[in-house]
This record gives structure tokens, sequence and C-alpha cells, in this order.
């Protein structure tokens, strides 16, 4: 038995017949870019994620890029992130000239610590970006109050928590505007890049809509220097097909998580995911913590089960971020250490993953 951590070919087979048909209708159409299915899937998710606008863009960073810029932030501004997070967090905030400052998480919840926000803030605070990571909502409610009183934006990085529930409204609603990706790995992905803006502030929605295309609202008329960010007519047709599928793919999610759960109470050394109560996570990634992480990876793996970890090296500790190298971000880095991610989606097999783990109950006790 064999259990690999992801495989994303079981996805395109189970609904091929559908994929297929968006393919043929693309490429009939003779319309390949900026047409009627970006529209449509424009308005499907926008619908779906309970805002009035979506914008479709070229991936997840470019998403967060361009709705950073959007609110013009730039030069001189502060964005608080998260110090436990995916690169592209911090990276976008980089990309517009300000500077990331990081905040520590909850390691219960592996989401920005809304307590020690306000910490951080300083008078170059612009914005925040709540990271909905591994697929659980950041307490959004908490976030929001703090915005209001400092007069920040907020921007959710989504990317990870497609259809999530926060005290039952959908993730992608909850801030000013919102940043998604349909990397084909994400739950909501694609075939290849791909990323939007969530908003329901019509006017942040045109800036992005107008960034995304050079700069221009009509063609050959730049009203400022854009970018070329857009997510073309066959990724939006697929989409169209695998977001009519969400709910019921995350589903199967929630019911591994729930047996992973199940099988894990007893288990002393293994720390389990806390859920809040007003969160309806859509686990992305289902991630515990132990503290023979390395031991444990390869005694899983010699005994079929592939996992990942997520991520390895904190994003302080990187190459990218020389001037944060020596920045002390201990929570951050205890999770680094000890977190690792077992197989979820879907299409995997959970019933050999944890018939193998049952099996070898000394990995898990
Ligand atoms: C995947 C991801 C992104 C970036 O998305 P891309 O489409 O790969 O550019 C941003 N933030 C988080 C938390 C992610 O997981």
């Amino acid at each position: 038995m064999k259990v690999p951590f992801l495989e994303l070919k079981p996805a395109y087979l189970e609904l091929k017949d559908k994929f297929d048909a968006a393919y043929h209708r693309v490429m009939d159409s003779g319309w390949y870019l900026m047409g009627q299915e970006l529209d449509t899937f424009e308005r499907e998710y926008a619908a779906y994620c309970q805002t009035d606008h979506c914008a479709g863009v070229g991936s997840g960073l470019d998403a967060l890029i361009l709705a950073l810029r959007a609110f013009d932030i730039g030069p001189g501004d502060e964005v608080i992130v998260p110090s436990h997070t995916f690169i592209a967090t911090w990276l976008a905030v980089d990309q517009v000239g300000a500077v990331p400052v990081p905040v520590e998480p909850d390691p219960e919840t592996y989401n920005i610590d809304a307590n020690r926000i306000e910490n951080a803030i300083s008078p170059r605070t612009r914005a925040i970006i709540p990271v909905h990571l591994y697929g659980q909502p950041a307490d959004m409610d908490s976030i929001m109050q703090l915005a209001d009183q400092h007069n920040l934006v907020v921007i959710e990085d989504a990317a990870q928590a497609q259809g999530a529930l926060y005290k039952g409204r959908k993730v992608g609603s909850l801030g000013h505007a919102a940043a998604h990706s349909f990397y084909p790995g994400k739950n909501l992905g694609g075939f290849a890049d791909g990323g939007a803006v969530t908003t329901s502030d019509k006017a942040i929605a045109d800036r992005v809509r107008t960034l995304r295309n050079y700069g221009s609202k009509t063609k050959y008329h730049y009203e400022e220097a854009g970018v070329n960010s857009r997510l073309d007519e066959l990724q939006a047709a697929f989409l169209r097909v695998r977001l009519s599928h969400l709910d019921e793919w995350n589903g199967r999610r929630q019911r591994i998580a729930a047996a992973y759960g199940d099988l894990f109470n007893g288990a002393k050394s293994i720390i389990q995911p806390k859920v809040p109560n007003w969160a309806n996570p859509v686990w992305h990634l289902y991630v515990i913590r132990v503290s023979n992480r390395d031991q444990m990876q390869t005694k899983l793996m010699e005994s079929g089960i592939g996992t990942q970890i997520h991520y390895p090296i904190p994003t302080h500790q990187t190459r990218a971020y020389p001037q944060f190298n020596s920045v002390s971000l201990p929570i951050a880095e205890s999770i680094a250490a000890s977190c690792l991610s077992l197989p979820i989606g879907p299409h995997v097999e959970f019933e050999s993953v944890i018939q193998i783990l049952k099996k070898n109950l000394d990995l898990i006790c």
C-alpha cells in the first residue's frame, strides 16, 4: 500500500468529460483571453465568495500585489504579515516597495495571533494581510476591529482557504479585499497558474482590472503603469467546472480531517491542529506537530505514506530575507521545526492511510 502526499491527475479524471467539454468550448470559440469564460467565472466566484466583485489575475501572488497597489500601498508603508506563512505573502509586500512586519501566530491554530498585532502597528502601518493558513480562517472580527481603530486596510490571503467559513461567512468577503490562488494544488485549483481578487468595493475591483491589463481600461489608453496578469479563458472555463464541485470536494477533506482527529485523540505525542468554534476550515493541509518530526517523516515514508513540511524554513530565515535573518520569531521557528503535513485531499485514499497508521501504532503514540 502506498499513499502519495498529493496527486493532481485524479481531479482531472473524475470530471474528465466536463473539463474536456470546457476545453473544446474555449478552443472552438476562437477567443482565448478576456472573454465570456472569464466574465462568467468572475460572476460565479464573486457570488460563491459572497462579494460583489471578482477580478481574475495571473496568480495568487499577483492577486496580493495588485490588491496592495489598488489601495495605493507602496514605498514608505508597512504591512503586517504573519511570521508563519507561505513566502508569497511577504513577497507581495516587498514587490510594491512596502516593508513586511511579521507578527507571530497562535501555535494552536497556526494563524496570526490577533492579540499580538497591536504591538506591531506603527505610524507607517497601512495594512494587515491575515492568511487563512492551511484552510482555516484567521480571527477576522478581532483583526477588522483593530483595522477600524487604526484606519488600516485588510487584505485577506485566502490562497489556501477557498470555501472556508468564519462565523458562517465565506473567507474572501471578510476584509476590504482578498487574494485567491488557483495554483493546481489549491482547493480550487486550475491546470496552470491563476488567481483572483474578490472585494465588494467597486473602485478597488475596477483598479485591479485596470492594473492587470497594462493599466488600460480602453485598448491603448493607459490610466497608469500596469502589468500583464490575466486569467485566461481556458483556466476560467476549467475553474468553473472545479467551482461547481468545490463544496463537495472540501467535504471530503473535512471527513479525512475528522478521521485523523479520531485516530490521534489518544496520541499524546501528536499535537493536532486546533479549530476554534467560529471556524469551519476546508483543510487545504492537515498539519500536526511532533517533537521527533524528521524521524516520523522517514518512518511514515517507509510504511508508504507520503508527507510534506509546510514550511521547513520560516520566511525570515530564508536567503530571500537577509535583513530578517537575525530577527527572532520563536513561534514560527518552533512550528517550522515540528510541523508535518499528512495526506489530505478529495482524492486521497484515506482508508489506506488510517489502516497503515493503525498497523504502526508506535508511529503515532
Ligand atoms: C499559494 C499561495 C500564495 C500564492 O499563490 P500563487 O498562485 O502560487 O502565486 C499566496 N499565499 C499563500 C498562503 C499561498 O498558499
